[in-house]
């Protein structure tokens, strides 16, 4: 078995949309980012990538790059999974916060869950309950906490792939 971690952050702000998960939020601010912006996948990419001790995400996908200039997140999710698979492991579960403000994730915490799964499932088949995305609050704490920005943690276990 191997345990990985990730965590990411953007900065909001108007007129961008706010995707988590694959899921595009109602909200007036977005993520400000070379991407979709998409918190939740990249902290999910980078914990794949860990748990398989293949690196992280900036090197496998890197803001330099034209390539992945509004790219969806879904990609790099479809790449590291791609990358883990390689490497002989299964995905067992997903444990994700996200970490917002002003705009209530309650309501899309289900549908967040669901779609993390299917974004998966041409990868591995997960059990019903192996997503499990938790919302709060930064409390009113530093950029998070003051609605300036959105973050993310997820922890990820994969399990060694049991040949024949
Ligand atoms: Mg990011």
């Amino acid at each position: 078995m191997r345990v990985g971690w990730g965590y990411d952050n953007h900065r909001l702000v108007e007129g961008r949309p706010l995707r988590i998960g694959g899921v595009d939020i109602p909200a007036s601010v977005g993520a400000d980012a070379h991407s979709d912006g998409d918190v939740l996948l990249h902290a999910l990419v980078d914990a794949l990538l860990g748990a398989a001790g293949a690196g992280d995400i900036g090197e496998h996908f890197p803001d330099t790059d034209p390539r992945w200039q509004g790219c969806p997140s879904s990609r790099f999710l479809d790449a590291a999974a791609d990358v883990v698979r390689a490497r002989g492991w299964d995905l067992v579960n997903i444990d994700a916060t996200v970490i917002l403000e002003k705009v209530k994730l309650a309501s899309h915490k289900q549908a967040i869950a669901a779609h993390v799964r299917e974004l998966l499932r041409k990868h591995w088949q997960l059990d019903p309950t192996a997503v499990n995305v938790k919302a709060k609050t930064h409390e009113g704490c530093d950029a998070v906490g003051e609605g300036r920005a959105v973050a993310a943690q997820v922890a990820v276990l994969l399990r060694r792939r049991l040949s024949g």
